[in-house]
């Protein structure tokens, strides 16, 4: 790229596309030259590379050559909404006007960011697309996120560690971080949204509580939760200065903000999420996950309400509850009539921050006002009960202003404020008579003429129109000496005259000005029209929220019924009891290909806080666990649940240490990713998560991964008394349920039958006694003579354990339990009775063996 001392001796338009360029070295600029936006030299070979277009070269420019790309006018949008998917950001420098000289002047008209989109040609109409600002304090991040489509702005702060869950639940399109913070963009690299580093003075404290409070039009910042947590504030001020600078403008309508604390959501970090494939699975595939399940949603908006819900569950039960209320009521009374209302509703959400952004087009508003009237109707049919019913009927009511603002837009407006056509008629006068002198010439010239001839006498006296003459009266030469004084001549035939009258003139200044003035007057109108809608932005998002929700609650009851769920109920004390549990995924999957899925139970409380579970590879382990979590999760959504029964208490947080994977980018082998998981749950699981460990310890030798194990499991039953589901392989483990109470032994069992091994899928209590490791195997397709040989293997090591064998792993290992309940008792809070009562029992079970 030319350096900008060489600025003068450039073309005048290379001069232009340089100094723009200098304000945003980062992001592509397209250059509007007559029919094409161009690229120029670096950002050419980029864009050519990127969008597959051709690199041209033309010509030099202060000696250097000038490459360059360019994409028609008509399909700059589609080009955009590419380069966004990829994380690249845009700036487009427009034509404005020509100068005295003849030089069109060019200024920057928009700067397109992924995280800052309103468009809807840009945006996905099914996912946010979220800002996301990051400052660190200390040990603490601040976190802010806004989605500029629904006006929507929130704040947390979380310890760096848990930087990646974050992100994770956000999934931004764009993130800013503070320059020369090589922790933060070390941390961020392996992600694929695109990074805008901003000098550290927009996250400066000061500045951006000066600048939130502006914002917001207010004091301080407390109401809003934000007070002493300064991280947050100053990744909020950035954001929202990033954001004006992005739109060019001061983005008035965001005038308040969530403060969330840690404590308001249900803890699902980056792994769980992962694991229990709520909106992905584990191949990166949409389908079929939990939300492809649930998605059956009648508004894009409904989509992203439930989506978000599955992302950010909430830890209180209030809001779960109501809408389990709502799904009851809709099974005995049917939701058909909101449904019909629902479909085809425009995206009041987006359309309303369009409207904040004065980038709304003019069918949006036709599309809102259709819409609004719409929502009358859903409103009228919602009952008073329910809370959750009066809750959302509040939000939609509409102030009838707003209709009759709209009521300014034509039934059938143009797509374009441009093309005219866009405000209906009889708003304005002026407009009215601007269109009637263009659309009415034919009346006009015919009354005009039975006047003439009336007032002439000159019965073939004719008023006409031509693109050369303009308006002009014409009279037949034999009778031209007969037209009054006011009659002044504007062209002579051979046999006519024509003439012009003042009236004449009048008409035809204003009709040949009249298009023009028409549109100029629909443009004024228009800005005004918005301005009137500006102070009902804050209304239409609360009533988009609610449609949205009330599209989702639908939509939950339709999966619910579909699917024979039941309802939940939440209760205060530690239990998780479900009977009848289904994995909603995999019940769906083996249905469609006509095949059952056999139903479980679970009980855990404080008194049986673990259940081991044993059986063979295949035997539906991993999906029992993780269908626990995910009857867990949707209660806390606010839906029913695969199961016959449910009853739950308080959750804070599900844990999942599930499957292998590698984190190699990050120089993390499979074992390290499963050491590092299982110390991340020791150290935060409490009497209130949910864990799930799935053959932890078997990323490396059996000795060291049973020791480990072993040592896990006593942590989590002894530390944490978390409620936890354990799935292992680890046989030795089930014998651990003699000294500790709380650890239930359960199995899925498989029978060994001519065909083969049968998996039952059946929970079963007490351990499993066999693997059928090997019979597993065979169903992999493996060599008969390897499975022979294991066969063979197998009975050998089986004889040589009976004989005492020294290789067996576990004999030496294994000391006698009256050590282990020796040093699980607490000598401390053990009473002398107490600890006779135990002594005469070791004694018993001792002399029995
Ligand atoms: P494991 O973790 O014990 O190896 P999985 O949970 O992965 O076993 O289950 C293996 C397969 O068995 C699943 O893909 C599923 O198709 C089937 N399966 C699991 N649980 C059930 C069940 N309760 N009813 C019917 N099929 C099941």
């Amino acid at each position: 790229m030319p350096a900008e001392a060489d600025l003068s001796a450039h073309t005048p338009i290379i001069r232009q596309y340089l100094s723009a360029k200098a304000q945003h070295p980062d992001r592509l600029l397209f250059c509007r030259l007559g029919d094409f936006y161009e690229l120029f030299f670096e950002d050419a070979e980029k864009a050519a590379k990127l969008l597959d277009l051709t690199l041209t070269q033309r010509g030099f420019s202060a000696g250097i050559p000038v490459k360059m790309a360019g994409v028609p006018v008509s399909t700059l949008e589609n080009y955009l909404s590419r380069l966004l998917k990829m994380g690249e950001s845009a700036v487009i420098l427009e034509q404005t006007h020509a100068t005295q000289k003849g030089l069109i002047e060019r200024t920057i008209s928009r700067i397109v960011t992924p995280g800052t989109l309103s468009d809807a040609a840009l945006l996905d109409e099914l996912q946010n697309a979220y800002l996301l600002s990051i400052f660190p304090m200390g040990k603490i991040l601040g976190l802010a996120r806004f989605n500029l489509a629904s006006s929507e702005l929130s704040a947390e702060e979380c310890p760096v560690q848990e930087l990646e869950s974050a992100l994770f639940r956000i999934r931004p399109s764009e993130v800013l971080i503070p320059e020369e913070c090589a922790f933060l963009e070390g941390k961020l690299a392996q992600w694929r949204f695109a990074k805008k580093k901003l000098p550290a003075w927009h996250f400066e404290l000061e500045t951006a509580n000066r600048l939130l409070t502006e914002q917001f039009r207010v004091k301080d910042l407390k109401a809003f939760g934000l007070k002493g947590h300064n991280a947050a504030i100053s990744a909020t001020g950035a954001l929202i200065y990033y954001a004006r600078l992005t739109q060019k403008q001061e983005l008035a309508h965001i005038d308040g903000m969530n403060f969330d604390e840690e404590s308001a959501f249900l803890g699902l970090d980056f792994s769980t999420r992962r694991n229990l494939e709520l909106t992905e699975t584990l191949r990166g595939e949409k389908s079929p996950t939990l939300f492809s399940l649930l998605d059956c949603c009648l508004t894009n908006a409904g989509s992203r309400f439930l989506r978000q819900l599955l992302q950010h569950p909430k830890r209180k039960t209030q809001e779960a509850v109501e809408r389990h209320e709502a799904i009851d009521y809709f099974f005995n009374y049917p939701s058909e009539n909101c449904a019909q209302n629902l479909k085809g509703l425009s995206d009041i959400e987006r359309i309303a921050a369009r409207i904040a952004l004065k980038n709304v087009r003019p069918r949006d508003l036709s599309g809102l006002r259709e819409s609004l009237k719409r929502v009358f109707f859903i409103q009228n049919v919602l009952p008073e009960h329910p809370s959750f019913f009066k809750r959302i009927g509040e939000a939609l009511k509409i102030d009838s202003k707003i209709l009759e603002h709209l009521a300014w837009i034509a039934e059938e407006p143009a797509a374009f404020l441009r093309d005219g056509g866009v405000i209906a008629e009889g708003v304005d006068a002026e407009l009215d008579e601007c269109r009637a002198l263009n659309e009415n010439h034919g009346t006009f010239l015919l009354d005009l003429e039975k006047k003439e001839q009336a007032r002439t006498g000159i019965s073939n006296l004719k008023v006409e129109y031509n693109r050369v003459q303009g308006f002009y009266i014409e009279v037949s030469k034999s009778f031209s000496n007969q037209v009054p004084l006011d009659y002044q001549r504007r062209a002579t035939l051979k046999n006519a005259e024509r003439f012009i009258t003042p009236e004449l003139k009048n008409f035809e200044d204003k009709a040949l000005s009249a298009k023009s003035r028409a549109l100029t007057r629909e443009r004024v109108l228009y800005e005004e029209l918005l301005k009137k809608l500006f102070p009902f932005v804050a209304h239409l998002n609360r009533l988009a929220k609610a449609l949205a929700e009330l599209d989702a609650v639908i939509a939950l009851k339709n999966v619910a019924e579909k699917n024979q769920w039941t309802r939940p109920v939440f209760v205060d004390e530690i239990i998780l009891d479900i009977q009848g549990a289904r994995h909603p995924v995999v019940e769906a999957e083996r249905r469609r290909q006509n095949e059952s899925f056999m139903k479980n139970d679970v009980l855990l409380n404080p008194n049986r806080s673990m259940l081991l579970i044993t059986g063979p590879n295949m035997g539906g382990k991993s999906t029992y666990m993780r269908q626990v979590a995910l009857i867990v999760l949707l209660s806390k959504i606010g839906s029913f649940v695969p199961a016959q029964k449910a009853k739950m208490g308080p959750v804070d947080h599900i844990f999942t240490r599930i499957g292998a994977s590698d984190d190699l980018s990050a120089g993390h082998s499979t074992f390290m990713v499963e050491m590092s998981e299982a110390a991340a749950i020791l150290r935060n699981a409490t009497e209130r998560s949910l864990v799930l460990m799935d053959e932890i310890g078997r990323g490396t030798a059996t000795l060291d991964g049973l020791s480990l194990a072993k040592a896990i499991l006593k942590y989590l039953l002894e530390k944490n008394k978390s409620l936890s589901l354990f799935a292992t392989h680890y046989f030795e483990l089930t014998d651990l349920a003699q000294f500790y109470p709380a650890l239930i032994n359960v199995h899925l069992g498989a029978v060994k039958t001519e065909e083969g091994i049968v998996f039952l899928h059946q929970l079963k209590n007490g351990p499993a006694n066999k693997s059928y490791g090997i019979e597993v195997a065979g169903l992999s397709g493996m060599p008969q003579s390897v499975l022979n040989e294991a066969k063979r293997i197998a009975r050998e090591l089986e004889k040589k354990e009976g004989e005492g064998y020294e290789g067996n792993l576990f004999v030496h290992q294994e000391e006698h339990p009256i050590i282990e309940a020796l040093l699980s008792l607490n000598l401390n809070e053990t009473t002398p009775r107490a600890a006779l009562t135990w002594l005469f029992e070791w004694q018993e079970r001792v002399r029995k063996t």
